[in-house]
């Protein structure tokens, strides 16, 4: 069980301010994403697409920005839950009790919903009973590539996950790359040292197929695949990594009785708080009147949240308003002015 000031859900880039501003008035918070890595939208959606309205920054990518966001929160030590999704929230006396779809329990005081349009989840194979095998020899995303050294694996998908993890995997396990249409949608770099490596004889390519069947008890012996003739082939494999794009899904957050309006949060402007006391929506899912679904206005959303929480976390302290540039106290939790 973790006990913390705030617990964030989303790493997206609003919720990542949040924890900056969090921080800053002294406050711990834990980060729960359902993603494996950091930065939401501007990391999954567009990582390498120029942002130009970022206040004080003329122009920079998702991943830039999310890496200086990742850099301005780094004095607080934060911890961050990748791989896991807020399934349930409860009331607990004065707290929440929050718990990850792996059984994590957190307790605080304070909840700040990020969530954006969702928790983004792959888009898995359409096979029935193929649950079985998730986990453990079919996988939507890659953790550890050693896990697949001197394995047979099958990766499907034409996008450049699919792509891009076909070159990499190529270096030290036998792969097959399959895709339902002829031609890739990943970058053409990337197509091109494909065929390349498969003139090599380093890797396969099998287009247009598709996954018919898998073969197995336990675990996955081989599987069917199937062309646009109906032709099938079958192949010995040891795992499946399917990579066809991600779906948002309001998911659990839909669940928690908070008040909705078309897949988002009503809060109140005065401090980004729901119709439950103590938990907050800022940012993409977050809805008001005038509300624009940018990241300049997510970060004012969350610094007003930030300072309701400090209410709720610090109940027998004042809050007092301070700027960075003066607050003594604020410099030394941001490590740039040593304690006396
Ligand atoms: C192509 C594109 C271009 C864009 N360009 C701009 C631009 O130029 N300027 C601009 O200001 N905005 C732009 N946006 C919009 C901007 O990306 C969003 O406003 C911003 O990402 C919202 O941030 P967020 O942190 O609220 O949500 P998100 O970035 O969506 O992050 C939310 C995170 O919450 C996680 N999550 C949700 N539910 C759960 C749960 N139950 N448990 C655990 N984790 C959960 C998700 O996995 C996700 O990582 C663009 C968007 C797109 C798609």
């Amino acid at each position: 069980m973790i006990r913390t000031d705030v617990l964030v859900i989303g790493a997206g880039p609003v919720g990542l301010f949040a924890v900056h501003q969090l921080g800053i008035i002294g406050l711990k918070a834990e980060v729960v994403d359902n993603l494996d890595k950091v930065g939401g939208q501007c990391i999954e959606l567009y990582p390498d697409k120029p942002i130009y309205d970022i206040p004080g920054i003329p122009e920079c990518t998702g991943e830039k920005l999310t890496k200086n966001l990742l850099e301005q929160i780094k004095p607080f030590n934060i911890n961050f839950h990748l791989n896991e999704r807020v399934q349930e929230i409860s009331k607990e006396k004065e707290n929440w009790k929050i718990t990850t779809n792996k059984n994590k329990i957190f307790i605080s005081p304070a909840i700040i919903i990020a969530g954006g349009v969702g928790s983004f989840e792959p888009r898995k194979f359409s096979i029935k009973n193929i649950e079985k095998f998730e986990n453990k020899n079919i996988f939507y995303s890659v953790k550890d590539k050693n896990f697949f050294k001197n394995k047979k694996v099958c990766i499907f998908g034409g996008g450049d996950s699919a792509l891009d993890w076909a070159i990499e995997l190529s270096k030290i396990s036998e792969v097959v790359l399959l895709h339902r249409r002829n031609e890739f949608r990943g970058t053409q770099h990337s197509s091109e040292l494909l065929k390349k490596l498969e003139k090599e004889g380093k890797l396969k390519i099998k287009t247009p197929f598709q996954l018919d069947s898998i073969e197995g008890d336990s675990n996955v012996k081989s599987i069917r695949v199937k062309n646009d003739n109906g032709e099938i082939e079958k192949i010995t494999t040891d795992y499946l990594l399917g990579f066809f794009g991600l779906i948002m899904k309001l998911g659990p957050i839909a669940e928690w009785g908070l008040n909705l309006e078309k897949k988002t949060i009503p809060v109140d402007t005065e401090n980004f708080q729901t119709n439950k006391k103590g938990i907050f929506a800022i940012g993409d899912i977050c809805t008001y009147p005038g509300k624009l679904k940018l990241i300049l206005s997510g970060f004012h959303e969350g610094a007003l949240a930030a300072r309701a929480c400090f209410k709720l976390a610090r109940p027998n302290e004042k809050y007092r308003f301070e700027f960075t540039t003066t607050s003594k106290s604020m410099q030394e939790r941001l490590g740039v002015k040593k304690v006396d």
